[in-house]
């Protein structure tokens, strides 16, 4: 199936569905690709146009069939566990930092998703060094070599300027 942000929304869909049917869903919560990024692979926020709507934003990376969907879920089960704590989302915001002392690896193990927590840091660990310099190589040479400055030295009996 290609994946395209119809597709997002039905993985964020199924997720919430069979693991997080505790987290009422309390607005509009849309999925997005948006830039390729080395090191975010996701992120939550609210719509600057409209601040009732979340958005969840997707590392357009993972568009490439070579990422395995597993990736892609633990991402959006990263980023709904964010809503689920209130932070961009009108939930009561459950803690003061997002991230705050192992609440994301709890947060997993206590939905039955340890497996796939460990699956996606594995997978990256392993691959996403390789991903990103398919991603991002290296600028290509220029045809011609750039002019090389070489500061050349005035003789000592040089007289004058
Ligand atoms: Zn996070």
């Amino acid at each position: 199936m290609k994946r395209d942000e119809a597709w997002l929304q039905q993985v964020l869909d199924k997720i919430w569905d069979n693991y997080f049917t505790d987290v009422p869903q309390e607005n509009d919560v849309r999925m997005v690709f948006g830039r390729r990024a080395k090191r975010r692979l996701g992120s939550i926020g609210l719509d600057p146009n409209d601040r009732h709507t979340s958005i969840i934003t997707i590392n357009s990376i993972f568009k490439s069939p070579e990422i395995p969907e597993f990736v892609i879920e633990a991402t959006i089960v990263h980023e709904l566990t964010h809503y689920a704590h209130g932070f961009n989302s009108p939930l009561a915001q459950a803690q003061a930092h997002p991230h705050a002392g192992g609440v994301m690896r709890r947060e997993f193990a206590e939905r039955g998703l340890l497996e796939l927590y460990s699956q996606q840091k594995r997978w990256l660990k392993a691959n996403w060094h390789e991903v990103l310099a398919r991603e991002f190589p290296p600028r290509a040479r220029n045809a011609r070599p750039a002019a090389v400055k070489m500061k050349i030295p005035k003789p000592f009996w040089y007289i004058g300027d």
